[in-house]
């Protein structure tokens, strides 16, 4: 059966949470369709549930852990009557509103949901190598996630993939643990921002392997080592590290969108006026639409203005 909703909301990071808790405070009672549990980052609590200590979430002179914060606003979301769904988007409708949205099987006649609005928060997810040995040998050994994972590396020599902010950030957090961390970058230049280089660069227990691609992490039950392959001379090199953190970038969760909305050339959805698509009555927030700042407090922050946009929308209509 169809349920009708004034507003519909694909994903439960701090956006979607956040456009929740407002939606449910205007009396919408907004519905979640929160993702479900996957290996990646791509899952309800979005990626926050693979961070351990949250340091830069303002109102936590502390620090939480990411689990503990996005508990925290999905109870927060529920006090004010926001329902939570745990099943994922696979299909929409979006020619003009009410949009169909199906959170089950996409071929069944009609959607699951009839939705005046639709807020699209449905994140980003870290991308992979796609060399062998890292898809088998992902949580023993390979991993997207040093905050989640260093802790398992205490005195052990770990490489990170990557030469973006996001790897110099993984490095410097896991020279807390590990004995010697080396950044595997493929070119001779890193991408990331000056002060973290700068930081990288300084630390005694960072080392770089420059102009290499890893081609095969090594390891039976868990990994061993990585093959890597020198960028321009093809020259090959074993480093032997027990652990392998990936840092080379997200993909926005889009592609359930991308017939319908208007996406950029990477993939993240284009939005305009606040968080307007290029469909009328459907906005976006969170990292599904900012390849840019990536941070829990700008998604919450871009969860409000599409929950008000939202709810401005419905009222332009009378609804
Ligand atoms: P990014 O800036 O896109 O960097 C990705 C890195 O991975 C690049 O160095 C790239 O190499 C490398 N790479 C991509 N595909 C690869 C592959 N198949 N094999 C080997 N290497 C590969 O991504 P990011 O570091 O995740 O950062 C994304 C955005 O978030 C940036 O704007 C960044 O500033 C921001 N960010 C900020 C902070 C912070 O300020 N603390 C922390 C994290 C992220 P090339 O350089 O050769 O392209």
């Amino acid at each position: 059966m169809t349920a009708h909703v004034k507003v519909l909301i694909a994903g439960s990071g701090p956006a979607g949470l956040t456009a929740a808790v407002y939606t449910a405070r205007a009396q919408l009672r907004p519905v979640v369709v929160e993702g479900e549990p996957s290996s990646t980052s791509d899952q309800p609590g979005g990626q926050l549930m693979l961070t351990t200590e949250v340091e830069n979430y303002p109102g936590f002179p502390d620090g939480v852990l990411g689990p503990e914060l996005m508990t925290a606003m999905r109870s927060q979301a529920e006090r004010f009557g926001a329902s939570i769904v745990t099943a994922k988007v696979t299909k929409v409708h979006l020619e003009s509103s009410p949009f169909g949205v199906w959170s089950s099987d996409p071929s069944a006649p009609d959607p699951d949901y009839e939705a005046e609005t639709l807020i699209i928060a449905t994140g980003a997810q870290a991308l992979m190598l796609g060399v062998p040995g890292e898809d088998r040998l992902l949580g023993y050994g390979v991993s997207t996630c040093a905050t989640c994972d260093g802790f398992f590396f205490r005195d052990q020599h770990i490489a990170v993939v990557g030469g973006g902010d996001s790897a110099l950030e993984e490095a410097l957090f896991l020279t807390r643990f590990a004995s010697k961390v080396t950044i595997v970058h493929r070119r001779d230049r890193l991408r990331a921002s000056r002060i973290m280089q700068e930081r990288a660069f300084s630390h005694p227990d960072i080392e770089f392997a420059w102009t290499h691609q890893v081609a095969e992490v090594l390891g039976d039950a868990k990994v061993a080592g990585v093959r890597l392959l020198h960028s321009t001379t093809g020259e090959e090199r074993i480093l032997p590290v027990t652990g392998v953190f990936v840092a080379i970038g997200h993909r926005p969760n889009t592609s359930v969108f991308s017939e319908e909305v208007e996406l950029d050339d990477q993939g993240y959805v284009v939005t305009r006026n606040g968080t307007s698509t290029s469909v009328d009555g459907v906005f976006a927030c969170g990292d599904v639409q900012d390849a840019t700042y990536r941070q829990a407090v700008t998604a919450a922050g871009s969860g409000c203005m599409a929950a008000i946009d939202a709810e401005r929308w419905l009222e332009a209509r009378g609804s």
